[in-house]
């Protein structure tokens, strides 16, 4: 019998099946803890389930003496110190596939909105008027659509992007591998040739920022920029120059360098379409990521296996 702590809100089918269980594990659910707070009580637990509220930066860590595994409800793992996880010998495992289709069609969903000016459109006949002049949009068919990171969502996207008409080109320097039929180019090449950008890395020191005055100083007149990974990979000041400068058209924005954003931010920008970090937020996906949370906690407790360990 382990002992399982869940610190962020999970859906109620991965709870389900969590009490489903009781022979092999005992759960406390405990939302909303404050790092003070979980210093205090992780060091009972011998397995962790997160989203990405919790963050188990090293000094969390430091006082989680049996913790042996952590379940991230979702793809990144960037609120989780790997390295010293790994030095403790705490494995932590992911749940990749449940959220691909909804932040692809999020990343989707931008694009179709700022090529029609959607939100705008909508906020200006909400406000009484009628104004069809300004709102002469633009196609997505014919045009190209460069996505940097060619992983689960990056192909994803790039299935409904060729439905749309628009070639698709794409830059993963890790993945040796077909781009399923995508051409593969180089980064630079990419950022010349792409009519629309959707970034769908992680955010490491290489991507950190990997969108900056001197990138966005490369892009075609005109470009739109999506992303639905993580803040920081597009450096918003430089974003912020691009946009108004006219360089860059627009972007659609999930993800921000800080979250909740300052009071002034890129959200407020005229030509962005901004959502408050909702990519996973379906219900279809936060089903499957509970459960798939939940059950990989299970097998942990019933067979000491780490599935989908990333660390
Ligand atoms: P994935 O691991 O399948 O794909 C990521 C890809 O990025 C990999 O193919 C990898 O090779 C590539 N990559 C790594 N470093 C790179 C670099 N320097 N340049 C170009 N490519 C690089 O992950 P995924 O499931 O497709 O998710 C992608 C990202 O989306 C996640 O890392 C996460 O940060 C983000 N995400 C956001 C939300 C949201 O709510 N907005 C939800 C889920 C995932």
């Amino acid at each position: 019998m382990i002992k399982v702590l869940v610190s962020d809100k999970l859906s109620n089918d991965g709870l389900k099946i969590l009490e489903s269980a009781k022979d092999s594990i005992s759960v406390d659910v405990k939302v909303g803890l404050t790092p003070e707070q979980l210093k205090e009580i992780i060091g009972e637990y011998d397995a962790i389930i997160i989203r990405s509220a919790t963050k188990l930066t090293k000094d969390v860590l430091e006082k989680a003496v049996r913790l042996k595994a952590v379940a991230r409800a979702g793809v990144g793992v960037d609120n989780v110190d790997l390295a010293f996880a790994k030095e403790k010998g705490i494995g932590v495992m992911n749940t990749p596939g449940g959220s691909t289709s909804a932040v692809a069609e999020l990343a989707l969903g931008m694009m179709l909105s700022l090529c029609r000016s959607i939100p705008f459109a909508d906020a200006s006949m909400k406000s009484g008027k009628w104004e069809k002049k300004s709102l002469i949009g633009v196609q997505l068919a014919d045009k190209t659509l460069g996505i940097i990171g060619m992983g689960r969502i990056g192909r994803k996207l790039s299935e409904y992007a060729r439905a749309l008409g628009m070639t698709v080109i794409g830059y993963d320097p890790i993945v040796k591998t077909d781009l399923a039929g995508i051409k593969r180019v180089e980064l630079e090449n990419l950022f010349e040739s792409a009519d629309w950008i959707s970034l769908h890395v992680p955010m490491t020191p290489e991507t950190k920022g990997i969108i900056n005055d001197a990138s966005i100083a490369k892009m075609k007149n005109g470009v739109r920029i999506i992303n639905c990974a993580r803040g920081g990979v597009i450096d918003e000041a430089a974003l912020k120059c691009g946009l108004d400068s006219g360089k860059v058209a627009g972007a659609g924005l999930d993800v921000f360098e800080k979250e909740p954003p300052a009071a002034e931010n890129i959200a407020l920008h005229p030509k962005v379409i901004a959502t408050p970090h909702v990519g996973a937020a379906t219900a279809e996906a936060q089903a499957s990521v509970s459960s798939e949370a939940a059950e990989i906690i299970i097998n942990f407790a019933r067979t000491g296996q780490y599935l989908n360990r990333v660390a």
